[in-house]
């Protein structure tokens, strides 16, 4: 899929609307359509990579944000200290259905170990 069809790329150049929770330089942070916990808020880069590894390969620094912007949506949302997962589906068998890099944040429940 290229950059123009991609859906995230879209939310962040506010082309498709979605409920954005917190934006920083890098990245933006909105909530899941489909959630799956009481919290659940994909944090993704501004610039499209394809996936985590890629990211991380081309962009070193960039996961890090991610993360740091992940835990700044959990303390907002009040499930820092109860615990939360952050995830990054990669390819097929990993459940990847988005091609542009993002993590999930679920919190707000206890997440089953291991997942489905
Ligand atoms: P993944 O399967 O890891 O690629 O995750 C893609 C996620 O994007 C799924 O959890 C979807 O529910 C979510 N999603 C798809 N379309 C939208 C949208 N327009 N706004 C917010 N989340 C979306
Ligand atoms: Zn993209």
């Amino acid at each position: 899929m290229s950059e123009t069809d991609c859906l995230f790329c879209k939310i962040v150049k506010g082309e498709v609307p979605a409920e954005i929770v917190r934006e920083g330089d890098r990245t933006i942070a909105f909530r899941d359509i489909n959630p799956q916990a009481p919290t659940h808020v994909l944090v993704v880069p501004r610039d499209h990579h394809p996936d985590v590894a890629s990211a991380a390969v081309a962009d070193s620094g960039l996961i890090d944000e991610i993360v740091r912007e992940a835990h700044e949506v959990a303390v907002a949302d009040n499930v820092a200290d109860s615990g939360y997962r952050l995830v990054f589906n990669t390819g097929g068998n990993g459940g990847q259905t988005v091609f542009h890099l993002h993590g999930h944040l679920l919190g707000g429940r206890g997440l089953n170990w291991p997942p489905g």
